[in-house]
């Protein structure tokens, strides 16, 4: 009767085991499936032109053409890309009373819906002095995550791009994106397009292309120190 029990008890231990395995497992590929997720969001688009430069130069074609190559490299690597908006669009309704906040709230709700690892939010910037130049990633003051990869990416840019004064990562809380979006995301500024030597840089498909790959180099040393 004891051995009866005992080789009951140890089928049921084997079962249990092997069920546990198979659980693990099934949640291995799972996590495999969103770990390698990341969102990209091109700013502006559509009406809204971003940053205008000197020469009529506008932001949110530049924004559009370093994300898809940023696309194409992560791409290129196995993850899974969301964009945004992948031509000149906004996101916004032609009827919406306020478009500049629907825009907003539906790149918010595409990153709350691809619950990716990370977002990058590519922009350009400007300054009253032309002669400040140079790139800068923004991170959302309160968080933790966001400050390293903003880090990563700053310094990845800085060597790549060799800047001349190199920034550091900037704490903010007041940037819609920053602080309305879910998960960690970075507003990388590529550069000034109030500097007439950047402006023309930044125009440039080699140039972009550095960028995007910047960008990648930052985001891949975060990722390796998760
Ligand atoms: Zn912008």
């Amino acid at each position: 009767m004891k051995r009866k029990v005992l080789e009951m008890t140890m089928s049921v231990m084997l079962l249990l085991g092997f069920f546990l395995l198979s659980q693990e497992a099934a949640s291995a590929v799972s996590q495999e499936e969103t770990a390698k997720k990341i969102v990209i969001d091109a700013g502006h688009g559509g009406r809204d032109p971003g940053m205008v430069g000197t020469e009529g130069v506008e932001e949110k074609g530049i924004n559009l053409a370093i994300a898809q190559k940023l696309e194409n490299l992560l791409e290129e690597n196995g993850f899974e890309v969301i964009m945004t908006r992948d031509s000149d669009e906004g996101l916004y309704e032609e009827d919406a009373q306020n478009k500049k906040a629907q825009d907003m709230q539906r790149r918010c709700e595409i990153i709350k819906e691809a619950e990716p690892l990370l977002t990058v939010s590519i922009h350009q910037n400007s300054y009253s002095d032309p002669s400040v130049k140079g790139p800068q990633v923004f991170y959302y003051q309160h968080s933790a995550e966001g400050e390293k990869l903003a880090s990563f990416i700053q310094n990845s840019m800085n060597e790549g791009l060799e800047a001349e004064s190199p920034k550091e990562a900037k704490a903010n809380d007041s940037y819609y994106l920053l602080k309305r979006s879910e998960g960690v995301l970075n507003i990388v500024e590529c550069g000034f397009l109030t500097n007439p030597e950047e402006a023309l840089r930044l125009q440039e498909e080699d140039y972009q292309q550095k960028i995007a790959g910047c960008i990648y180099e930052g985001i891949m040393q975060y990722l390796e120190k998760m």
